[in-house]
């Protein structure tokens, strides 16, 4: 018996953990259930979180988790608790499988089977903003090498063990040579450890198209948190409707389980739900516990359900489908099908475990760094980039001189175009004339001199190389 935790979650979470249930206990999956409370009532009773501290015990404790969408409250203060519970828990790895399930299905892409395994935790969605002038918001995008080696190892052990022939990893390293080049360097170097797997990479923008455009050229794709939010919405939905699709999210000690989509709030609780996200999502729990007969039997149920024409509403089709049901009439439908096989659609076949066993990250040998300079980030209300140089000259201290201006990363001094359009928040790029070497110490001395001339500094982004190769970016446009 494996104890499980669940949240039935708000709009339609708990008819369709009910169904979903209902077709488990049916199964005989060895499942004990924990309940826990989230989302709307918890946040709406004070808790910005949406969870109580006593429910994450029962988490961590059962460690694999199942868990119906939730509604997160309007206005501002309320944290997303799936992007927490993500963090939280380093449930590092997001996949997505997205099949079409043609004919039954009406998709334009019959021929669609897709895995999509997006990273978790990191880029953007660390979710460090900051308002530093009138004008201008930022947004860190962090990536780690951590992060990155977990990920794109993950996604080459997943095509092993799933039988797959190809990696494909989508990024924007052509523009954030820094970040989205670490994530591409990263796929290279551990693509040649998989040589029985084929590798490629698209830039994400064009890779997104031929994706919704001919998605049969693609097995399992590997990306950035938000490019793979992103990808695998659209994935999920042109394989027929996102109301199919679950997915699983796999940490090193704990995993959590979801229908990809929301809670519905407009059909909540008029029994027009289509469960079968969740439903997917329990076979995919059911195979990460190793409990694969149960897993496949159940899948086996809901493909013959699906080939029969029985569907929810989203999934009608006049011609195809031969009769529209509830949540509930199709949970019975799925369990009055327990034990046989689909006749046209492929059956599922035995997949192994979710956790795949991988090697925990070895910190590698600290590189050779050194400080080449600094971007004084600054609050300024003018609009001649000119006018700022010559104020920014006096600031200058010791070794350090000014080499840069640039506006939203396009260099505006010196010799900016004047067309350049100029927000009120400029990056100043100060470096030692002579290559002499710079210590923190410099750079507070240029700290005071601006603090002194009444300059508005927002922040500081230190420029080092590593190994000699400098790690920072360049002034666009220089
Ligand atoms: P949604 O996915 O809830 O609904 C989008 C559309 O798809 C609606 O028309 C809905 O009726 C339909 N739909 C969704 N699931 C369906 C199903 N199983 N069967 C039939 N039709 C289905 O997205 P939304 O409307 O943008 O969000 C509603 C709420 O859900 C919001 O509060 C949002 O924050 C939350 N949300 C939660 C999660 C989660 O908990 N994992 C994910 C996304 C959105």
């Amino acid at each position: 018996m494996h104890k499980i935790t669940i949240a039935k979650g708000d709009g339609i979470g708990p008819e369709i953990m009910e169904a979903t249930l209902d077709i488990l206990r049916s199964a005989g999956a060895p499942l004990a259930f924990e309940e826990i409370e989230i989302g709307e009532k918890v946040y709406l009773s004070g808790n910005t979180s949406g969870i109580s501290t006593e429910a994450w015990d029962t988490i961590r404790h059962n460690k694999v988790f199942l868990k119906a969408p939730i509604t997160t409250p309007q206005g501002g203060g309320y944290k997303s608790l799936n992007v927490t519970t993500r963090k939280m828990l380093g449930l590092y790895s997001n996949v997505r499988p997205c099949r079409s399930l043609h004919p039954f299905i009406a998709t334009r892409h019959p021929g669609m089977d897709v895995v999509i395994i997006r990273e978790n935790e990191e880029d953007l969605y660390a979710g460090i903003e900051h308002q530093q002038t009138d004008e201008v918001v930022q947004c860190l995008k962090l990536i780690s090498r951590p992060g990155c080696e977990k990920i794109v190892r993950y996604a080459f052990e997943y095509a092993r063990q799933q039988g797959r022939k190809k990696v494909t990893c989508f990024t924007k390293d052509n523009i954030m040579k820094q970040t989205d080049g670490l994530f591409r360097k990263v796929f290279n170097e551990i693509a040649t450890e998989y040589p029985e797997i084929a590798s490629e990479h698209w830039i994400i923008d064009i890779g997104a198209a031929k994706l919704a455009d001919t998605p049969e050229t693609f097995d399992v794709i590997v990306t950035p948190n938000l490019y793979g939010d992103v990808v695998s919405d659209i994935a999920a939905q042109i394989t027929g409707s996102v109301g199919l699709a679950g997915s699983a999210n796999i940490g090193e000690e704990c995993a959590m389980f979801e229908a990809i989509h929301g809670s519905a709030p407009d059909i909540a609780g008029k029994d027009l739900a289509n469960p079968s996200g969740l439903l997917q999502a329990a076979v995919m729990m059911l195979n990460h516990l190793g409990e694969t007969a149960v897993a496949e039997q159940i899948q086996n149920a809901w493909l013959r359900t699906l080939e029969e024409g029985i569907h929810t509403a989203d999934i009608y089709r006049e011609g195809v489908s031969t009769l529209k049901v509830g949540t509930r009439a199709f949970a019975e439908a799925v369990i009055h099908n327990l034990g046989k096989k689909p006749e046209q659609l492929k059956p599922a076949a035995s997949a192994g475990s979710l956790m795949l066993n991988l090697p925990r990250y070895q910190r590698k040998q600290p590189a050779q760094k050194k400080l080449e300079g600094v971007d004084v980030f600054i609050h300024w209300a003018g609009y001649d980039a000119n006018e700022l140089a010559e104020k920014l000259h006096r600031m200058e201290a010791g070794k350090l001189r000014l080499t840069m201006i640039t506006n939203r990363g396009i260099k505006v001094w010196p010799n900016g175009f004047k067309e350049t359009f100029c927000t009120d928040h400029w990056r100043c790029r100060f470096q030692p004339t002579d290559g002499e070497q710079l210590s923190n110490k410099h750079i507070l001395e240029l700290l005071a001199h601006a603090v002194q001339d009444d300059i508005d500094t927002i922040k500081t982004e230190n420029l080092y190389s590593f190994d000699g190769r400098p790690a920072y970016s360049l002034g666009q446009g220089q």
